[in-house]
């Protein structure tokens, strides 16, 4: 076991100042440590070595633990437990994409530990960046090259990668917060601001160890959400190896706003099959003002992986992706609101 420095803070404000004083801002050696669920994995792989690690649990008594329902707007405290924003009777109902993406997560277990922030910060499940033997892993180690791309890609993404990286994202509840739009609450040693979600992955271009666009200190305080016509028409569609405790191979965040059986407006996410949360304009444009049928929904399907780059062993994904997608779709448009 590596030596760190351990810290608690009960005020978001102390936790931040801790980090910066630290002096330890790059990503890797100052953390928070929400659940833990993804952090104390790591370490204990020895992927991330962490030299200051800060306890923010007890923020869970503040405005970051809490879930608030309000007609305009759904605020999730980026503390509050991936089990309790799936139960939450309002986020089931008018939520429902927000709600399956995270019931349909991990175990019942991880869930009442996980945290919402935490969740959107989970790192990928590349085989290979996970095992430190194997030294070729431009996201672990800047430069050393992709074991992925000439060695089994299986569960590696078809859309987003580069030369140097095409390691999958492997969360759910991103995709249900790209899909709805949702903007994310950020407080820093230097100043607060609001931004899109989706603003906040990184595709791995050049960098695949630069993940995110947070800058050094910052926390996740909240996900906002806004209500829109089309946030209760909305479902997750997760496919994957096995029924449960399993992370996607394929899967869609659908939300659909309907006149009859023509799409006014469609949002439309994919997981599983991308380097970052990929939401996918071109298959919401494909399907805009169209009857929702068998031919729009491929037509929208096909949209979303044109740009698709498969590898010798994920080739499969496009198909699922694909089918997955159209799927959504369908169920979504059934739905009885
Ligand atoms: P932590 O481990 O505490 O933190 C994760 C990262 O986020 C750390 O780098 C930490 O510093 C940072 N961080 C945490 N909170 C904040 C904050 N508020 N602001 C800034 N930085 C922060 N997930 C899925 O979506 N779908 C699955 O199917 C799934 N299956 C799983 C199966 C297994 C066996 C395991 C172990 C995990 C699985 N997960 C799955 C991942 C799990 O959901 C995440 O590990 C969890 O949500 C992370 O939350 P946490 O609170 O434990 O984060
Ligand atoms: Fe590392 Fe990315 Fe290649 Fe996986 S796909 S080995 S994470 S560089």
């Amino acid at each position: 076991m590596r030596p760190f420095i351990f810290e608690t803070a009960s005020e978001a404000r102390r936790a931040i100042e801790l980090f910066d004083k630290g002096g330890l801002s790059d990503a890797q050696s100052t953390v928070y440590l929400a659940g833990g669920t993804t952090l104390l994995d790591l370490m204990k792989l020895d992927v991330m070595r962490p030299q200051l690690v800060i306890d923010i649990n007890a923020l869970q008594r503040t405005s970051l633990g809490r879930i608030e329902v309000k007609e305009a707007q759904l605020r999730l405290g980026a503390l509050a437990r991936m089990a309790e924003a799936a139960e939450h009777p309002a986020v089931k109902a008018n939520y429902p994409v927000i709600a399956q993406s995270l019931q349909l997560a991990a175990s019942p277990q991880l869930r009442n530990m996980a945290t919402l922030g935490g969740n959107v910060l989970q790192r990928t499940r590349c085989n290979y960046f996970r095992d430190v033997s194997n030294p070729a892993c431009n996201k672990r180690d800047p430069g050393s090259g992709c074991a992925a791309i000439g060695g089994f890609n299986r569960r590696h993404a078809v859309l987003g990668g580069s030369d140097e990286c095409i390691a999958s994202y492997p969360g759910d509840f991103a995709q249900a917060l790209i899909a709805l739009d949702a903007m994310v609450e950020l407080r820093g040693p230097k100043m607060d601001r609001t931004v899109a979600f989706a603003t906040i992955h990184r595709q791995p271009g050049d960098a695949p160890h630069l993940e995110t666009t947070l800058l050094p200190g910052e926390m996740i305080t909240a996900f906002i959400v806004p209500t829109a016509p089309w946030t209760r028409r909305s479902l997750y569609l997760k496919v994957r190896d096995r029924q449960s405790y399993e992370f996607a191979l394929a899967s869609a965040a659908v939300a659909l706003d309907l006149d009859g059986a023509v799409v006014r407006q469609a949002r439309i996410a994919l997981g599983g099959v991308a380097t970052v949360p990929w939401r996918s304009p071109a298959a919401e444009a494909a399907l805009r003002d169209q009857l929702l049928d068998e031919t729009s929904a491929n037509a929208a399907a096909e949209a979303a992986f044109a740009e698709a780059q498969p590898r010798e062993y994920n080739a499969y994904k496009v198909a699922l992706g694909k089918r997955t997608l159209v799927r959504a779709l369908r169920e979504a448009a059934a739905l009885e609101i």
